[in-house]
Parts: structure tokens; C-alpha cells; sequence
């Protein structure tokens, strides 16, 4: 089946937004892309998809506050002030999204797991049913990690994997990964079809490693969970989030990673 066909069964979408994606709106106090992001969820809505975001920024928003109110730079943060970063950021994401999506009366939801709350039963399940609910009003569920308290054992630790596990959720879900880069690149070149993880692959992640908590490992690592589950992932560029409504037309853009 073609991916255009394919993504026509789609379900469920999962935006997820990396750090470097969001950042320099939030150093701008600029809340266009929110906005923006606000009207690509209405599209999908309207082509009857339910829209969940993943979002990464809380540390990324932490620092920018950090040094704008104390004149203060981690450059490089121990977990412990992470997740005090975490906490001082993961109020201004909210409160970008929030007011971003009310300008376009769009509702949005916070939600902070940690990864017992996949591991735990009872969690999952009222992670589920919160997550149903607001996707039968049509509000916009934004996910991310609860840094603040999650420490070594108990943190997923990066944004790739967490989305993942929320596509997993919904067995026709696609998760689109908006990042810094336009594609999974392999020798130079964008690699437009990824059916299968293969060794040459995997290395290839690894010499695109890009830095950040993610990189390429990790999004491959998401890649992987999605083409054992037979679902449906792309990795692209977030810079114009236009790009989702390009990709849901099925686009020959970024990479996807679908199952022949
Ligand atoms: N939860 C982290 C944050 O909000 C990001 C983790 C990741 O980007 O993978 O800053």
C-alpha cells in the first residue's frame, strides 16, 4: 500500500516538537509558531484525525528564564538542575501553547509522565482514558516528560522514545517527528523510506548524532517501536509547520518509516 493510502487509515496523530524547534520563539517571545502549530492541529482535526503533541522545551525554556530573570548560564547541567530547569520552563511552554491555542479556540491539556506511569497498569490505563476524553472534546493533549521529579530510575528520558509509547497507545497512529534536521540522513544523502532498521542504518545514526538529548539515536530508537508495532513514523524538518499538512498529503518529504 502506498503511504497515501495508508496514512487515509490514520487514526491518531502524534506531533512531537524538539527543543531546537521551539526555542528561538520563546527567546523572541514570539508566539506565531504556537499559533501556527494551532492551525495545522485544526486541519487534522478537520480531516477527522484526533491530535495529540509531545512537546519538548520545559529545560530549553528553564535556561531562557534563568538567564533573562538571574543573569545565569548552566551550559552544562547536572540531572539535579535539569529537572530544576524543567520545572521553570514547563510553565511558559504550557503558557505558549495555552495562549497561542485560545487566540484559534483551540483547548490544550497538560500532561507530565513519568515512565512508570507506562509500566504501572493502573496508570496506563487512566493515562488512556484522560487522553480519550479529551481527545472526544477536541482538546489538544500536550505531553511531556514530568522532569522535574523524574531522576534516574524512574525517566524516560528523551521525547523521541516518550512519543513512541503515546503512538503505541493507538494501534493506526502516525507520529511525526518535527526536529532541526529535514531527514534521517545516510552518506550525504536524505533517505526517504526506511521499511526496516538495518545495521548500515544504525550506523548511520550514529554519525548523525546531532547533539541535544535526542538526536538521531533515539528517533531511530522511536522508529524502531513504530515498525514493530506495523505503524506508521516520519521525521522533518519543524522549522515550517506546514509541513505537516504536506506530509499528511503524502509527500515525498523528510523520512518516513512504514513496513512494506
Ligand atoms: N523533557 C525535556 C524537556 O522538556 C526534553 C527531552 C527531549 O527533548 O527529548 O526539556
Amino acid at each position: 500500500m502506498e503511504i497515501k493510502e495508508r496514512l487515509q487509515h490514520v487514526t491518531h496523530v502524534v506531533l512531537k516538537f524538539g527543543t531546537s524547534v521551539l526555542t528561538e520563539h520563546i527567546e523572541k517571545r514570539s508566539l506565531a509558531y504556537f499559533r501556527a502549530i494551532a492551525r495545522e492541529c485544526l486541519e487534522l482535526q478537520k480531516q477527522g484525525k484526533k491530535v495529540i503533541i509531545v512537546s519538548s522545551g520545559a529545560v530549553g525554556f528553564g535556561r531562557v528564564i534563568l538567564k533573562e530573570r538571574n543573569n545565569l548560564k548552566i551550559p552544562h547541567a547536572t540531572l539535579g538542575e535539569k529537572q530544576a530547569l524543567a520545572s521553570l520552563g514547563q510553565s511558559l511552554l504550557i503558557d505558549s501553547y495555552q495562549i497561542a491555542f485560545s487566540k484559534k479556540k483551540l483547548a490544550a491539556a497538560q500532561i507530565l509522565v513519568t515512565r512508570t506511569d507506562f509500566e504501572n497498569k493502573k496508570h496506563l490505563q487512566n493515562l488512556k482514558a484522560t487522553l480519550n476524553q479529551l481527545l472526544d472534546w477536541k482538546a489538544v493533549p500536550i505531553i511531556n516528560e514530568n522532569d522535574a521529579v523524574s531522576n534516574e530510575e524512574i525517566k524516560l528520558g528523551d521525547n523521541d522514545n516518550l512519543s513512541a509509547h503515546i503512538a503505541l497507545l493507538y494501534p493506526k497512529s502516525l507520529l511525526i517527528l518535527l526536529t532541526s534536521v529535514d531527514a534521517f540522513y545516510r552518506d550525504g544523502n536524505p533517505v526517504r523510506h526506511i521499511p526496516r532498521i538495518t545495521p548500515d542504518i544504525r550506523k548511520a545514526a550514529g554519525d548523525a548524532a546531532e547533539g541535544g538529548t535526542g538526536g538521531m539515536i533515539t528517533k531511530l530508537q522511536a522508529g524502531e517501536k513504530i515498525l514493530n508495532a506495523g505503524q506508521i513514523m516520519s521525521i522533518a524538518a519543524g522549522k515550517d509547520i506546514k509541513v505537516v499538512r504536506k506530509l499528511m498529503a503524502g509527500a515525498v518529504h523528510g523520512t518516513w518509516f512504514y513496513e512494506n
